[in-house]
């Protein structure tokens, strides 16, 4: 049974999550479906990533299936929407992420037969003002299009049910303030309200109180002293040889229960596959398994039968396995927040943990974006066989303490064995201006 039953959702809800692969749901899943299907608002502090959009998409699903409308009519075609209304609207920073959202909508209420608009800039109106035409259920929109489109009488909020504030933080970054602002001025009093903002500027602070009503709080990003607590090392190598320095690593008795984050499903089955071949027993879960061989995965993992579980991040998601002593990054993530989310598995309790990451050439961009975020740099290590000046360099210029020169290994790469007596790890300083890093939820950027 799906982990999703205990929820209660509507059952064309949960059919549509178990054809999903949707099984077991993640943190930010588990702390606000429940309440938000009481019609309590919400305050979340999460970034993308973290399954926030089904987290919100199926309460509001839910409501909807269950409550046709607020007067309870409902007609054959459009269950009760009003002309060029919507029940729900969801603002979000991007066209991208409107279509992603609404994509997510479609999935999860494909049994539901719900209407729905999407409204951004940069196209027509004229399609936008088609679709809004009869009434929708769930509207997903930009704030600057949407302003437009009500200005010319084309959508009306007053009969809203629903409203969800996306992205608060990067609506404010890109200048959308006053447009939210005017828009709030347009809802009906009576309606649950959702804020999502990965982080908490003195700005979206103040607009969270005076938009939500007793909402519930709930922050997923894992604690600063969590991150902190980790020993985080980085070691370049290039694409060929990752697999032969994770042997090498694993091969260590100081990595007891090791969990390996790779960035798909396919690499994930590959990186297990060769570990077998080389007589370390590992065990893959991801979204291609089915529930119960990832059970199986899992509980072998927690009791120790196996030392190695590789994962990717979806599916290494609301699993909370204590006593894992490395996170190994074979991939690293292209999504900043991964990262923290990855290395916040070890550490757990009172443990401390180790985050290695490896990083080839094509991977810089994505370390670059890690040390902006956590800002904090991360140690090099140079002491192993597989170490790529190419990787090191990839950016025009070598990782290096402040500003002197590159590190260098000579004769290394593709298999030299590693000079004696070399430090094991360089701790650079991150620069004079960095700060140390701290939770996400009270970055101010
Ligand atoms: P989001 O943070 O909403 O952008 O979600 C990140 C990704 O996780 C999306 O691709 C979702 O489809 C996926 N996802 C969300 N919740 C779950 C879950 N409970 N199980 C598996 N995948 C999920």
């Amino acid at each position: 049974m799906s982990d999703f039953a205990k929820f209660n959702l509507l059952s064309p809800i949960e059919t549509a999550l178990t054809e999903a692969g949707y099984f077991v749901p993640t943190p930010i899943q588990e702390q606000t479906i429940p309440t938000l299907m009481t019609g309590r608002d919400l305050l979340g502090i999460a970034q993308t990533g973290t399954g926030k959009t089904a987290a919100f998409a199926l309460p509001i699903l839910d409501r909807l299936g269950r409550h046709r409308d607020r007067t309870g009519q409902t007609t054959q075609r459009h269950r009760g929407v009003s002309p060029r209304n919507t029940r729900v609207l969801v603002l979000t920073p991007t066209r991208e992420l409107a279509s992603q959202i609404d994509a997510s909508f479609a999935k999860y209420g494909r049994h539901l037969r719900m209407a729905r608009a999407v409204i951004y800039g940069g196209v027509g109106q004229q399609p936008q003002v088609r679709a809004m035409e009869r009434g929708v259920d769930i509207l997903v929109a930009t704030p600057g299009r949407l302003l437009d489109l009500i200005q010319q009488r084309h959508v009306f909020l007053d009969k809203l049910e629903i409203f969800v504030l996306d992205e608060a933080d990067r609506m404010l970054d890109m200048g959308f303030i006053h447009d939210i602002r005017r828009l709030i001025a347009l809802l009906p009093d009576a309606r649950q309200t959702l804020l999502f903002s990965a982080t908490m500027p003195k700005d979206i602070a103040l607009l969270a109180e005076g938009l939500l009503r007793d909402p519930l709080r709930v922050e997923v990003a894992p604690p600063a002293s969590t991150v902190e607590r980790v020993e985080q090392k980085v070691l370049f190598v290039d694409k060929a040889n990752k697999r032969h320095l994770l042997h090498t690593i694993l091969s260590q008795e100081a990595v007891r229960r090791a969990l390996v984050f790779t960035r798909t499903k396919h690499g994930a089955d590959k990186v297990t596959s060769d570990l077998a071949s080389r007589n370390i027993q590992a065990v893959a879960i991801h979204g291609n398994k089915s529930q119960g061989a990832r059970e199986k995965a899992l509980s072998d993992f927690r009791a120790g039968q196996v030392r190695v579980l590789v994962a990717t991040d979806i599916a290494a998601r609301g699993i909370d396995v204590a006593g894992i002593t490395h996170v190994i990054n074979y991939d690293l993530p292209n999504e900043p927040e991964s990262y923290v989310h990855r290395i916040g598995r070890t550490a757990r309790a009172d443990a401390d943990g180790t985050a290695i990451s490896f990083c080839d050439a094509d991977e810089r961009p994505f370390l670059r974006d890690i040390e902006k975020l956590t800002r904090q740099e991360v140690a090099v290590d140079l002491d192993h066989h597989y170490h790529s000046d190419v990787a090191a360099n990839a950016l025009g210029s070598a990782k290096k303490p402040n500003g002197q020169t590159p590190p260098r290994r000579t004769g290394g790469g593709g298999g030299a064995p590693p000079k004696q007596g070399r430090t094991t790890t360089r701790r650079f300083h991150a620069p004079a201006t960095a700060r140390p890093a701290r939770s996400r939820g009270s970055l101010d950027r």
